[in-house]
């Protein structure tokens, strides 16, 4: 890379994790067609056969900034990820942890952790923003920083505030350009804990669905945004964590069922934004297409700026997932492509 390619490569990590194929995988003989190499590339392999019937391999190598395997823990991914981002934060930064996927390949195990004992990112970074408060101001005093959270969803290019009941929120811009959610609630946090139960609330909310029907969290993005905060209400930092819509959804917009068509053009629509947003970044481009889609115009200020970006690609190892594993992977391409 050149040096201004360097110097980009800092503000834009995009990076791979790769889940183990599960016991029921297993079982059923599913095969794992993934393989990690230092840490840097992937490769897949895809079996093809030939207008004979004969079967054969094509191989597909991808390099980015760290791919994990199915060997690292949620910790190892933290480190490489979104630890980074806290230390920005601190100094005054946006920041932003996205987990891009298919539905099953393990963004919500990133995010949110399998279990209390095994956190996600989440868990992580709020472990990490609450020791660097205790360590620079060990007695809360007149001058110390909050944490505050919120936690929304945008299903079909609508907010909905998981912390207030599902909400209906709307964003708009004020008078300085900065997109505003109108009547997001945010909850102060004092701990590790008290953050993981305002996230679990909010996520029960999460998979009640709008309406019902046709709304499990394969369908939405989910946004948690931890703020730090002066008082009174002087924002210092912010990370926004999304867990993003199965990245499948996207080409459900063939699907006879009309309202899985329209969910699936709205995915594929904000998707496509995100990715022009984060090469924007990269390239410093005058015009960065943050009105295309909800998504990126609540994230506008993650976009502009003193902002750092992760991807995290989530890929299953499968080879019934293969097709999906190569979209994944095409995709966090272009995201770094300069
Ligand atoms: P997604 O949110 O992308 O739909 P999940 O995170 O829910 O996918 O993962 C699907 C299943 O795979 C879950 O049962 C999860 O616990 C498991 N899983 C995902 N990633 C890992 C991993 N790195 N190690 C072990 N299990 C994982
Ligand atoms: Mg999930």
């Amino acid at each position: 890379r050149s040096s201004a390619g360097r110097a980009v490569a800092e503000r834009i990590r995009v990076c791979v994790r790769k889940r183990p194929l599960s016991q029921a995988e297993e079982k059923r003989g599913e095969a794992d067609v993934v393989r990690v190499r230092d840490g840097e590339s992937v490769l897949v392999q895809e079996q093809k056969e030939a207008v004979d019937l004969t079967q054969y391999l094509l191989q597909h190598e991808f390099y980015f900034d760290e791919v994990f395997s199915e060997a690292c823990s949620n910790e190892d991914v933290y480190k490489k990820t979104a630890y980074p981002l806290i230390q920005h934060i601190f100094n005054g930064g946006k920041a932003t942890c996205f987990a891009y996927g298919q539905t099953g390949a393990g963004k919500t195990h990133t995010m949110l952790g399998s279990s209390p004992r095994r956190p996600g990112l989440y868990a992580l970074a709020a472990r990490d923003i609450f020791a660097r408060l205790a360590q620079a101001e060990p007695r809360p005093g007149p001058g110390a920083l909050r944490v505050c959270v919120s936690f929304f969803e945008i299903y079909c290019g609508q907010l909905y505030d998981l912390l207030d009941h599902r909400k209906r929120l709307f964003a708009r811009e004020d008078g300085q350009r900065v997109v505003q959610i109108a009547g997001l609630r945010e909850v102060e946090v004092e701990s590790v804990a008290s953050l993981l139960e305002v996230i679990s609330w909010g996520g029960r909310e999460r998979s009640r669905g709008a309406s019902g029907v046709n709304c499990d969290s394969s369908r939405s993005h989910a946004l948690l945004q931890i703020h730090l905060r002066a008082r009174p209400q002087r924002l210092v930092g912010r990370i926004s964590f999304v867990d993003l819509a199965g990245s499948e959804r996207a080409c459900d917009t063939r699907d006879p069922d009309r309202q899985s068509r329209m969910e699936g053009a709205e995915i594929n629509q904000s998707l496509l934004a995100l990715k022009e947003c984060i090469r924007a970044l990269d390239q410093e481009l005058s015009h960065t297409p943050f009105r295309q889609s909800k998504l990126t115009q609540v994230l506008k200020d993650s976009f502009i700026g003193n902002s750092k970006t992760c991807m995290i690609a989530n890929i299953s190892p499968s080879h019934l997932a293969t097709e999906h594993t190569l979209n994944t992977l095409r995709y966090a391409d272009r995201v770094k492509e300069l």
